[in-house]
Order: C-alpha cells, then structure tokens, then sequence
C-alpha cells in the first residue's frame, strides 16, 4: 500500500467524503442486560459512581469508578466466551490479533422481516437472496443482521413472555452457511445476543454462539444505527478492551462509509 492511501484517507474523513458511522449505544445504568433461567449466573448492568467532581475529593478534577460485565451494552464476542471456542487458539479478547478487528462489512436488512415477526429466522436462503442483490459475501466480512431492533427500548427490547425472549436470529443452518461457505470474521446483530431470544431451543442450544466461536469467528451484538450502513462496501472497526482472558467487551463499533454511499 503507497503512503498516500492513508494520506487521502485521512483527508477525505476531513473533508466528510468518507464519514465514520457511530454504532455503538450509549452505556447507562438503564441499558438492558441479558437475562438467563435463575438458575444461572447472571450479567451485570452498567454502574458509574463518582470519585470526585471537583470539589473536597478532587478539587481540580472530576473522574467515576465503573462496574459492569464483559458482555455489558454494546459488546464483543470473543471465542473463549463458549465451550465450544475453549481450545481455540488465541480465544481472550486479549489475545486476538488486532488486524482481526477491522475488516469489510455486509449489512443483511431483515429489518421489514423482523417488524412483522419477533422470532425472524435469518437462513440460508434470506443470505442468499441478499446475495442475489447484493454480490457473494466476500471472505473475512464481518456480517451484520439488520433488524432495527436497536430503536426499541426497555422492555420491548428484551420482550420477554412466558416462554423467555422474543427476538430475531440466525438458524443453525443459517450461522453455519456463513461460517462454513462465507468464511466470515463475526456476526453481529441490533438484539441483545447473536442469537435468537428463542434460540436455546435450537439444536445446538444458541447456535450462533456456538457455531461461531467454535470456528474461532467474533460476535457483536447490541449494535445501533444499522440503518446507515449500506449493504456492501463500509469498513468496520470493534477492538475489544484488552482485558486478560477476557471472554468479550464493552468497546466503540466504528464504521468507515465513502460518500456514494451516505
Ligand atoms: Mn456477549
């Protein structure tokens, strides 16, 4: 690569020919954490107490100590994070090379699909129909399931009814198309997992979790503003916090979007 294709990267993000889509939700106390059976473990919300704020704790300064879970708002999946990403080399968001965190992105627009139906199943054959408007999705593309999920909040985002969650995600078959024949460097979705809300009752239980971290692939989930990103052609960046065997992170999802396509 020349030099000057960083040198007019830089300038076109200046000139907002390329502009950098935020995906990332606000982290507050009120974000939604996944909820499991009780008989499990549970995720932490996100805390924020105050050290000092300028006053007879710290005159000249203000600063807060925060508590949350690895898996906490917007977040990374790292394979370690599944029994099936156990043995799998270089599995803790620490240990994962950065130039895995950056990578071209395709956007799957389930969102009319999703309105319709809380439980949408994104399979095969939805990819493929993606495809056939949009081109083969390329080799270490990072993969986003667009279901505009992300505008909905309290209760309504989990939609938790009798029987568990209620929300959209891949099949089996549909996570593996992706892994097995595309080749992809995570899947990442609006919801609050990669999987469906119903998707323990998959076999296997949670399969994007399972399926993808298995092939050593990432998940992101709780991503927001899906909606302006266009279907091919942005570039993603989500680098986890480095925090030893760390199983995922709270981090920033930018995207890099050129002007034909804002
Ligand atoms: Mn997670």
């Amino acid at each position: 690569m020349s030099q000057s294709t960083l040198t007019d990267l830089a300038s076109q993000i200046a000139a907002g020919d390329i502009h950098i889509v935020d995906l990332t939700h606000t982290l507050d106390p009120d974000f939604p954490v996944i909820i499991l059976p009780p008989e499990f473990g549970q995720c932490a919300r996100f805390r924020m107490e105050e050290i000092s704020a300028y006053d007879h704790r710290g005159p000249a300064w203000k600063w807060h100590n925060i508590t949350l879970s690895e898996h906490t708002g917007t977040h990374f999946d790292a394979p370690s994070h599944w029994i099936s990403g156990r043995d799998v080399p270089n599995n803790s968001v620490d240990e994962i090379a950065p130039e895995m965190f950056v990578g071209p992105v395709c956007v799957i627009d389930c969102s009319v699909d999703a309105a319709k139906d809380d439980d949408f199943e994104l399979t095969p054959e939805v990819i493929q129909d993606w495809e056939t408007k949009h081109g083969k999705i390329p080799k270490g593309a990072w993969v986003l399931m667009r279901t505009d999920w992300s505008k909905k909040s309290g209760a309504a985002y989990l939609n938790m009814r009798e029987d568990g969650p209620h929300s959209p995600g891949p099949t089996p078959d549909g996570i593996r198309f992706l892994i097995d024949k595309r080749e992809i460097r995570g899947f990442g979705t609006e919801t609050i997992g990669t999987d469906a809300g119903q998707g323990s009752h998959y076999t296997p239980p949670y399969p994007a979790h399972y399926f993808l971290h298995g092939a050593g692939k990432y998940g992101l989930q709780c991503l927001a503003n899906l909606d302006q990103l266009p279907p091919t052609g942005a570039i993603l960046m989500a680098a986890p916090l480095k925090i030893r065997n760390g199983t995922g992170s709270p981090l920033r999802v930018l995207a890099m979007v050129s002007g034909e396509n804002a």
